[in-house]
Order: structure tokens, then C-alpha cells, then sequence
């Protein structure tokens, strides 16, 4: 073989080098050069050299190109392919070119070596079909393992797979697969191959203290091939070893390994290129069953949280096809259907007020609130919200039991304030007759007013407090046509005197014609007086007061506005609550009750009242109540 003529084919001068002056020269073969592809063609046309050695990747022809314009030629001359990668496609076209084997980049002079010595001393297709075969295989098995990973969602099986290729491919004795231990700093063997399954069960290896943990913290792969044993722990020796570290997002989580115990047999870089690939698909696996995992743990917590939580919870998509049901929804709506999730909601809950709540509208964003009572007289507190892209969720809580409590807070109160009405009375009674049986001077006198201021803010109180739980409580029932007209000429009857007294002007502005209000006449009067009273209380003597009527569609809007003090903005939604007064009065008097009387009865009739008011300036009191437009309306 010596003496045989070889000409390489490359564009890189090092390589030429290489081949020419270092490894074929000195082992006797004659060797020619060429810098490109159509040199190369020219050189071999003319010497018609043994064997030739081409780079595929070369400006102007590749080594594949150049290859067949000789076969064109006539020429068969027997070629080894150097490449930078060994992508199946690849290996098709050089076999079909007639390339007996090839190198991939970069190659070991011992292997260089040895693929010439089998091209030019064997007949031509056993050698390249071996090799080629080889590199199929490989390929195969790699893309076995990434069919693996993309099917599989076992961790453990897809480790297994990989630590298996690794050892098939590399044809070692036996592999691992370490996992860094956090909390320990160690490795442990999460997959492993040919390995004693006491000994894969007991295995830990410091990160600081061994070979496996120095590849993890150079984030660089090792290769130790050795005459000697290696003692990489005390009770482990092994002859060859390669370690590639497992990284994920720039960290090092484990090593993936294969050795020889008991042969000696090295491991090569094509070895070693196969094991960095399959340590990239084990991260991948390893990174997508964290992922996973983490997503499945949040699903079941908040699985957890809706079958356990006592509050209904139903979601629906924009269709009203079911997503969510929980199992308090079931109890409280007896769905006796199995599976609700993909069902159409008036299927699963025909409930006319379910639906009823699904189709309200939330304005601006905002929840939806309403109250649901369930045919075994349940009462449920439910809100609606929309999210966006999803559809609407409902979340309803049991509130039975407050309503009871309110209801005997009602009773109690009124229980109370009635007895409390008999004695308050008698005290009155005793209280002005005192002066009758005989004289009294100016202190007892005072006292006696004093006691009569009292009795009477008492009984203000307590006739408020009776009038509320009576309005709660939906006693005053009775509804009637009434003009409103008549109900604003009452109160302001009523309230003349005080205001003659104050000096307050008044003007009445009543849009006729106005329709009648479905309501009853006395709570109505008592509305109107309350808010009347008020105007007059906060408003300082000389001050104006006006009340206006007047039909808006099919709603009557009654306006009581002053020139008074007025309420501070963040107390404006306050004043409705019992017994809320603002902070800015000077007034003595007053229960903080009349404005809660006024909303009660407000809501009764199916109304709206809400204030606007500037400090200082006035405050306009506005009620909006359905008109009764009659049948043929
Ligand atoms: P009160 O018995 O204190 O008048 P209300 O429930 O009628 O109780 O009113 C609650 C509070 O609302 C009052 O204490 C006062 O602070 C404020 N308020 C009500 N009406 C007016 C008004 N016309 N002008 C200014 N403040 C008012």
C-alpha cells in the first residue's frame, strides 16, 4: 500500500498540512494537494490518483460535485469524504457519489489512518456499506429517541431510553444517568444501565469531590481512557469512562455517563458526540417533565380548592357551554347529570334565576351582584364577573343563616322599640302635667324642658326604628295609584312652619301632567318628609329649598335640592347606611336613620335615590320611581 498516490482535496491549508506533512507523507504514501474543488477536478484528471481525500464544504465545487463530474468522466477513483456534520441526507448523496467512508470534523489521526488503509485495501462496497451502516444505525437510534420524547410523559422511561442508547451506541459496558441532589449537593442515579440495582438504589457522588461533578462544574464533557483502573470512588473502578454534564438554561442539573469496568476498550469522539446528543434530549425530557409537573400541581390545587370549598362556583364559556361545576354547585342545584363539563348550562341547571343571572350584564367591568333563593328556601349571595377570553364565572355563597340573624335583629328591634313606646309615653304624660299641680320656678322649669327634649329625640328614635323594620321586614305591602302631586303638597304642609321659621324660601316645581306611582301614599309621605327635613336642617336660615317633579319615559324623578352645607364626597355613599351622620354637621338633632328609611322604601317601590352635593354649596337629593302608566299605556 506504501507508494500509493493520494491526493487531497481542501480548502483549508492546515488540514493539507495536516494529511500531507503529518500523518500520510511520514507513513509512506505519496500525497498531492489541491486548494479547491475545479483544482482538485484538474489534478485529478491528469495524475489519476489511488485514493482521494475531499473536503465536502469548498467554494465553487463541493467535494460531492467533484466526485461526480469524475464519475462523469469515466473515472473510479476511491474516495473518503471529510465533513462537518453527519446528517442522514447526507450520508445518502457521498454513498451514491461512490465515497467509501467519511470523516466527520475533527477526526483523530488514528482514524484517518486506519479509513485509508481500509479504502485502499479492501474492495469497495463491504468497508463503506459497514461504516455507512454504522452511522444509519446511530441515526436511527437517535431518532428513536426523539420519537420517544415527544410521546412519552414518564420521565423515568424516557432516562431509561437514553441511558440505553447511550450504552448501545458506544457500545460500553454499562451507563448512568445522574441527578443533582439540591439539598445534598450530591448525584444520585436517576436511570441506569447494566448497573447492580442495590448498588444504582445506594450511589452518591459529592458534585465537589469526583470526576462526574467536576464535568458538571466545568460544564464540560470528560473522557478518560487509561492503561490503569481509575478509582473514581472507593467502591467503583472503571477503565474508560466519558461524563457529559446535563445543562439546563446555563445550569448544570446531572451528568450523563458511560464506562468500561472490565474490557479495554477507549472511547472516541464520535462516542462522545453521540453522548451530547443524547444529553440534549435528556434535558429536554427532563425540562418538559418539570414543566409539567409544576402545571399539573397547580392544576390540582386549584382542583383541590373548588371540590372542597363550601361556595358554589360555576364558570361557562361565551356559548354558556359549561367549564367548571363544582361539587357545592351539584348539591345546591341537584345536578344529577354525570359528567356537566362541555354541557350547555340551561341542560345541566334549568333554574330560571341561574339563568336568569347569567344573562345580566356587567357594566363597565364591574361584578354583577343578586341574590338567589333555592326551592328549600336556601338564599345564596352570587357574583357575576366576565373574564376576558374565557367567559363568565358565578360564585355563590350561602347567606341563609345572616338572613335568619336579620330577621331576628328585626324582631328584636321592633319587639324593643314597641315596649319602650308604653313608658316613654307615660313619662311624657307625667312629665307636663308637673307644672299643673303647682308652681315651678325657672331651673325646675328648665329641667322639665330638658327632659321633654329628651323623651322626644327617645321617641324620634324609636318610631324611626319601628318604621325600618316594618319596611325590611316588607309589612307595608299594600299598593295603590297615587299621585305624587298630592304627596309633595302633604309634606311641604308639613314641614311649612319650620321652614316660615328658618326663613327658608321654597319653590315647587311639579311638571304636570305626571303619571301616578304604584306605591303606598304613607311610606311615600314619610320619604318625602324625611328628605324635606333634612334640606330644612342642613341648609342655614334665608337659605333656598326646591322640589321638583317631573315624568322622564316610564319613571317619575322627584329632586329635593338645598343651599346648605352639603356632604363631603367619601361620605356621600356613606349617608345611606343606619346611622351614619357626616362628619361636616353642626346639628344636634337627628337619628341617622331617615335617609335608610328613604332608601328602604325607595327600594320597595322598585326605585333608585342617590345624592350629588358640593361642600358648601347645596346638595340635591334625586328619586326615581317606576310610573304606573296604566293598562293601555
Ligand atoms: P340624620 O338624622 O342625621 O339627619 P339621615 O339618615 O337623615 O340622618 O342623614 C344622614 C346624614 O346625611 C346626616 O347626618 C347628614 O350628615 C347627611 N345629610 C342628609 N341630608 C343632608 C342635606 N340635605 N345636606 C347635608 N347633609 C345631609
Amino acid at each position: 500500500m506504501k507508494g500509493k498516490k493520494i491526493l487531497v482535496v481542501d480548502d483549508s491549508a492546515d488540514i493539507r498540512n495536516l494529511l500531507a506533512k503529518q500523518i500520510l507523507g511520514p507513513a509512506g504514501y505519496d500525497v498531492l494537494t489541491a486548494n479547491d474543488g475545479a483544482l482538485g477536478l484538474k489534478a485529478a484528471r491528469r495524475f489519476s490518483p489511488d485514493l482521494l481525500i475531499v473536503d465536502y464544504e469548498m467554494p465553487h465545487l463541493t467535494g460531492l460535485e467533484l466526485l461526480d463530474a469524475l464519475k462523469q468522466d469515466g473515472f473510479d477513483i476511491p474516495a473518503i469524504l471529510i465533513t462537518g456534520s453527519s446528517s442522514e441526507e447526507l450520508v445518502i448523496r457521498a454513498m451514491r457519489a461512490g465515497v467509501r467512508d467519511y470523516l466527520v470534523k475533527p477526526f483523530e489521526d488514528g482514524a484517518l489512518r486506519a479509513a485509508v488503509r481500509r479504502v485502499l485495501g479492501k474492495a469497495k462496497p463491504e468497508v463503506s456499506a459497514a461504516v455507512l451502516e454504522r452511522r444509519l444505525r446511530e441515526l436511527h437510534t437517535i431518532n428513536k429517541i426523539a420519537k420517544v420524547l415527544t410521546s412519552q410523559l414518564d420521565l423515568g422511561q424516557v432516562l431509561n431510553r437514553v441511558v440505553e442508547a447511550a450504552v448501545h451506541l458506544t457500545e460500553a459496558e454499562e451507563g448512568l444517568l445522574m441527578l443533582l441532589d439540591e439539598a445534598t449537593g450530591e448525584l444520585y442515579i436517576r436511570a441506569a444501565k447494566n448497573f447492580e440495582a442495590s448498588m444504582a438504589q445506594n450511589f452518591r457522588l459529592k458534585v465537589s469531590d469526583s470526576l462526574a461533578g467536576e464535568a458538571m462544574r466545568n460544564r464540560m464533557p470528560i473522557t478518560l481512557s487509561s492503561a490503569n483502573a481509575l478509582k473514581i470512588t472507593t467502591a467503583y473502578l472503571v477503565k474508560d469512562l466519558i461524563y457529559v454534564p446535563l445543562v439546563l438554561r446555563g445550569k448544570a442539573i446531572g451528568v450523563l455517563g458511560v464506562d468500561n469496568r472490565y474490557i479495554n476498550r477507549s472511547f472516541d469522539r464520535d462516542h462522545l458526540r453521540l453522548l451530547t446528543a443524547l444529553a440534549d434530549y435528556a434535558v429536554i425530557a427532563i425540562s418538559n417533565a418539570r414543566i409539567y409537573a409544576q402545571t399539573r400541581s397547580e392544576r390540582d390545587t386549584l382542583d383541590a380548592m373548588f371540590r372542597h370549598i363550601g361556595d358554589v362556583v360555576i364558570l361557562v364559556d361565551a356559548e354558556n357551554h359549561i367549564v367548571v361545576c363544582n361539587p357545592a354547585a351539584c348539591r345546591a342545584f341537584d345536578i344529577d347529570v354525570p359528567d356537566p363539563k362541555g354541557q350547555k348550562l340551561d341542560v345541566v341547571i334549568p333554574h330560571q334565576n341561574v339563568l336568569d343571572l347569567f344573562a345580566e350584564e356587567c357594566e363597565d367591568g364591574k361584578d354583577y351582584a343578586g341574590e338567589i333563593v333555592l326551592e328549600n328556601g336556601q338564599t345564596l349571595s352570587a357574583h357575576l364577573s366576565n373574564i376576558d377570553g374565557m367567559g363568565r364565572v358565578v360564585v355563590m355563597q350561602d347567606i341563609s343563616r345572616l338572613k335568619e340573624l336579620d330577621r331576628v335583629k328585626s324582631d328584636f328591634v321592633s319587639m324593643v322599640s314597641h315596649d319602650l313606646r308604653s313608658p316613654l309615653t307615660a313619662i311624657l304624660g307625667y312629665v307636663e302635667l308637673i307644672d299643673r299641680v303647682g308652681e315651678v320656678n325657672d331651673a325646675q322649669k328648665e329641667f322639665v324642658d330638658r327632659i321633654i327634649a329628651s323623651v322626644q329625640s327617645i321617641t324620634a328614635l324609636i318610631s324611626d326604628l319601628l318604621a325600618l323594620s316594618r319596611i325590611e321586614a316588607g309589612l307595608d305591602i299594600e299598593r295603590k295609584p297615587t299621585s305624587i302631586p298630592d304627596i309633595l303638597h302633604y309634606a311641604v304642609d308639613a314641614e311649612r312652619q319650620c321652614m316660615e321659621t328658618r326663613q327658608q324660601a321654597l319653590r315647587l316645581d311639579i311638571s304636570e301632567p305626571l303619571p301616578e306611582v304604584l306605591g303606598n301614599p304613607l311610606r311615600l309621605k314619610q320619604m318625602m318628609i324625611n328628605l324635606l327635613e333634612n334640606a330644612i336642617k342642613y341648609t342655614p336660615e334665608k337659605g333656598e329649598i326646591s322640589i321638583r317633579a317631573r315624568q322622564n319615559g316610564d319613571v317619575v324623578i322627584i329632586e329635593v335640592s338645598d343651599t346648605g352645607i352639603g356632604i363631603p364626597p367619601t361620605e356621600q355613599t356613606r349617608i345611606f347606611e343606619k346611622f351614619y351622620r357626616a362628619k361636616n354637621i353642626s346639628v344636634q338633632s337627628g337619628t341617622g336613620l331617615g335617609l335608610s328609611i328613604v332608601q328602604s322604601i325607595v327600594k320597595q317601590h322598585d326605585g333608585r335615590v342617590w345624592v350629588n352635593s358640593r361642600v358648601g354649596e347645596g346638595s340635591t337629593f334625586t328619586v326615581v320611581l317606576p310610573a304606573h302608566l296604566g293598562d293601555d299605556a
